[in-house]
């Protein structure tokens, strides 16, 4: 494997990617929405500046049929990451996120396969595509979901990001089975956290930490379980995707799951007094009040709320070898970043 295209590579999770494959000495083509987009794409220029030659940026939209096609010509690999991911402020779902993902998939594969240089796709899907509400869990062994698992709870009206995912993953399996010159491993991470290499705030995952830490939620939490996994652990398990001929199938990429308050209590463990942390779990009937105000109906409080799970994470140790990063380690490398940045106080 000598080039790589990565989607989307001004993203959080994208920019990871594009650094390691630059430090392994991978040839790398990015796409990003706009080139003029200074606050977007700064870091990636800075590496075009230290790795001289070896980073080229393309323009391309998921929407823009045959855009990906110029950025993928002579690469082996293609790293699908590009698909919005956020959940605050939606307004039309299917404009924002499911067309965007399915439509975008479509794109980025149609191009695979016009371009034979290309062996191998991976495609960044998520455990979104796994499983929608936690109670979904409690119709396993051990509450406990693995790779054999489809998300078939959400829908347009009801976790429509899930389903966007969900929907993505099941198009590029069916194209990739269509045609046997390149072959798909998709990488399916639970929540993302770890420092990111922009400044930039739009996205989910570092709104989610800096909310967490930043005096939003202080007055307490609701008792909800997210999967978690470092920013770093998937961007390297990305790498180790398209690196290794053998792997194959889907991963579901998550360092455990965890609760908002042991999350909280990680933090304090750390910085004790000097952030305006969470002060402890609110009662349930106080979320179903307050729930709403904060984007969280009570359609997906009934689903999820007080709901234990687990991810079963062997496949992407033993397929591909990921090592994974505490997440008390993840966290705190998260807010140190964010408070070098001045993002936080
Ligand atoms: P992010 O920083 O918001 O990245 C999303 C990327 O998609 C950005 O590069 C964005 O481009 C690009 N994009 C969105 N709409 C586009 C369009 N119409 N045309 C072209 N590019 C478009 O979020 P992220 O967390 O890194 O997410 C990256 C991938 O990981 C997504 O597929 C997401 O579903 C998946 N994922 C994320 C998590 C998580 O917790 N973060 C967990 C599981 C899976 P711009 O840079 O121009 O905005």
């Amino acid at each position: 494997m000598k080039q790589v295209l990565v989607t989307g590579g001004s993203g959080y999770i994208a920019s990871w990617v594009v650094k390691y494959l630059l430090e392994d000495g991978y040839t790398v083509h990015a796409t990003v929405r706009s080139l003029s987009s200074a606050d977007k794409i700064s870091h990636l220029k800075a590496m075009q500046d230290q790795y001289k030659g070896k980073l080229k940026l393309f323009e391309a939209d998921l929407l823009d049929e045959g855009s990906f096609q110029e950025s993928m010509e002579g690469c082996d690999t293609v790293i699908h990451t590009a698909s919005p991911f956020f959940i605050k402020g939606l307004k039309d779902a299917q404009k924002q996120l499911i067309d965007p993902a399915l439509q975008g998939t479509r794109n980025v594969l149609n191009s695979v396969n016009a371009t034979n240089s290309v062996q191998r796709v991976v495609l960044t899907s998520s455990v979104a595509a796994i499983m929608g509400d936690n109670v979904d869990a409690l119709e396993k062994a051990n509450n406990t979901m693995d790779e054999s698992d489809w998300n078939s709870s959400s829908s347009l009206s009801h976790q429509p990001y899930s389903y966007s995912k969900t929907v993505a993953e099941r198009e590029a399996w069916k194209i990739a089975e269509a045609q046997d010159r390149w072959d798909l491993v998709v990488i399916n991470p639970a929540f993302v956290m770890g420092p990111s290499l922009s400044n930039r705030m739009d996205g989910t995952s570092v709104q989610f930490v800096r909310d967490l830490v930043g005096g939003p939620l202080k007055s307490g939490v609701p008792d909800l379980t997210f999967g978690i996994v470092d920013v770093r652990d998937v961007a390297r398990a990305h790498v180790l995707a398209a690196a290794n001929k053998k792997a194959s199938g889907r991963h579901i990429l998550c360092a455990d799951t965890k609760t908002f308050v042991e999350l909280a209590q990680m933090l304090k463990e750390r910085f004790g007094r000097t952030l305006p942390l969470p002060r402890g779990q609110l009662p349930t009937f106080m979320v179903y009040i307050i729930g709403p105000l904060f984007g969280l109906s009570w359609g997906f409080l009934k689903k999820n709320l007080g709901v234990r799970y687990k991810l079963d994470n062997t496949r992407s140790k033993t397929d591909l070898g990921v090592a994974y990063t505490p997440i008390s380690d993840t966290l705190c490398d998260h807010v140190e970043q964010m408070k070098e940045a001045g993002i936080i106080g």
